[in-house]
């Protein structure tokens, strides 16, 4: 832990806002994104440029005090006691190139930004279903999109980075310059340096067309079969999201939707009408309500309904490896006892495609799973928490048998590590890369501990 007069010395140290505890403003800054997590820094501070954060390495090499870099806080993990949290707010640079495709991203600029910029170009971003996690939090922790199957994960999608290493040096690389680093820094991000610009591809979007389709509960089963089954030979244009979701008891809802479980199929195509490929979804049941045609990102990410306010909230997530008959029975029979309904929604996500063969090297990778599965606890202040973790328990039990060997680091929850999303070797390889880059332990273990 810093001494108070370290940690004062902070302000004159820095032209950007430092916060400490006592301060006024400190509890908003220490909280993340996810209200239920309570971490306790000994300071939040916004750099203002590499000068900025060059002075913080020396203040974390001098007290001790690790740096963690958190934009936002959307993948905070509540483990920074003791830690200088670094917001990124203001690299905010952005700078798009329409010819070949290619944006320039500053680490912190958030992800609607982005979509908002792009927005009739033909052109779309790599961006995760909320506008408002950091383009670098997702990028270097892998990201998963509306166009994962068509153009991989977000973090192929990251050509080149300008990176401050833990021992002061400022520079740009890509995988000519230095692919070990480039490797590590697609999906464990925070491990290597403080990044402060992004390079990455866009995706080419010519014709986007979207179609949502609602179903009853009663016809959960025979409707996620046929999304199974469509994945087989489902070209890697088409994108498909499905969501369990129970509508909370309350009073305030129209009586037709009040308490009742739905799920609903969302299918994004990039080339055009794909009506023939989601005929045998649309057949599996009776569609209650459907919304079809041309589509845009900003439309997208407008019907994700992401909430843009700090929110509390607990979830899990899983990459499935298989979503056979039996487990798709199972999950519809465990979301339709009542104990497991503080469960709100669970997301599953067609994988394959372009996720089967990334462009680039990298840690995070989706090659080896089907299926992406999250699932989400909204938590309530003065409902307790527990009914909404055991429920969660049971998912994670529920699935055991048909999870993949490793998941991407943005959908790790609090408290899980990066030997989820790597094998033994590559923990070993990015072990010993950090190391070589922070042998003083300058940047925050993050979910990788020392
Ligand atoms: C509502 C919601 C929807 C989401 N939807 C998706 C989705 O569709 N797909 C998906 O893949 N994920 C999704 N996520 C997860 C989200 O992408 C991750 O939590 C992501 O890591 C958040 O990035 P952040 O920068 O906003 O968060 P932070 O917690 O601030 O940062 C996350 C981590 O990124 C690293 N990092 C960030 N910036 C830098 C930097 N400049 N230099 C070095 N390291 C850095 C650090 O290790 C940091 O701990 C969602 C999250 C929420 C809350």
């Amino acid at each position: 832990m810093p001494s108070s007069t370290e940690l004062t010395a902070l302000r004159t140290a820095l032209r950007g806002a430092v916060l400490l505890p006592g301060d006024a403003d400190f509890d908003a800054a220490r909280s993340p994104w996810n209200l239920a997590i309570d971490q306790r820094p000994a300071a939040v501070v916004s750099p203002t440029d590499v000068d900025d954060l060059r002075a913080l390495l020396d203040v974390a090499r001098g007290s001790g005090a690790p740096l963690a870099v958190q934009p936002s806080g959307h993948g905070a993990s509540g483990d920074l006691a003791g830690a200088i949290i670094v917001r990124m707010r203001a690299f905010d640079g952005l700078d798009i190139d329409l010819v070949s495709g290619v944006a320039r991203i500053g680490s912190g600029v958030r992800w609607g930004a982005v979509v908002e910029a792009l927005e009739g170009t033909g052109w779309a971003a790599p961006a995760g279903s909320s506008p408002v996690v950091s383009v670098a939090g997702y990028t270097l922790g892998g990201g998963h999109s509306w166009f994962s199957r068509t153009a991989g994960l977000g973090s192929d999608a990251l050509r080149a980075v300008q990176i401050l290493r833990p021992d002061g040096t400022h520079e740009r690389i890509d995988d000519d310059s230095d692919p070990e680093t480039m490797w590590a820094l697609r999906g464990a991000g925070g491990t290597m340096g403080v990044v402060t610009e992004l390079e990455i591809d866009l995706v080419r979007t010519p014709a986007l067309w979207g179609a949502g389709l609602t179903f009853d509960v009663a016809d959960a089963v025979t409707v996620l079969r046929a999304v199974r089954d469509l994945a087989v030979d489902a070209p890697p244009t088409l994108n498909v999201f499905t969501n369990s979701m129970r509508m909370p008891d309350a009073p305030q809802l129209p009586p037709e939707i009040r308490g009742r479980h739905f799920l609903s199929v969302q299918a994004l195509s990039v080339d055009g009408a794909a009506e023939s490929l989601i005929d045998g979804i649309r057949r599996a049941g009776t569609v209650q309500r459907e919304i079809v045609g041309p589509t845009s990102p900003a439309a997208l990410a407008a019907a994700s309904a992401e909430p843009t306010d700090p929110t509390p909230g607990a979830g899990a997530s899983f990459a499935l490896a298989a979503l056979d008959d039996a487990t798709i029975a199972a999950l519809i029979d465990f979301r339709e006892q009542p104990e497991q309904w503080p469960i709100m929604g669970i997301d599953i996500r067609m994988l394959g495609g372009a996720l089967r063969t990334p462009r680039r090297s990298g840690l995070a990778s989706l090659a080896a799973a089907d299926w992406l599965v999250h699932a989400l606890v909204p938590v309530i202040p003065g409902v307790p928490a527990e009914p909404g973790a055991a429920s969660l328990d049971g998912l994670r039990a529920l699935l055991a048998s048909v999870r993949a060997p490793q998941t991407v680091t943005t959908f790790l929850t609090p408290g899980q590590g990066l030997d989820l999303c790597g094998s033994v070797d590559d923990l070993r390889r990015l072990r010993a890369l950090r190391d070589a880059a922070d042998p003083e332990g300058i940047l925050h273990e993050g979910r990788l501990s020392r």
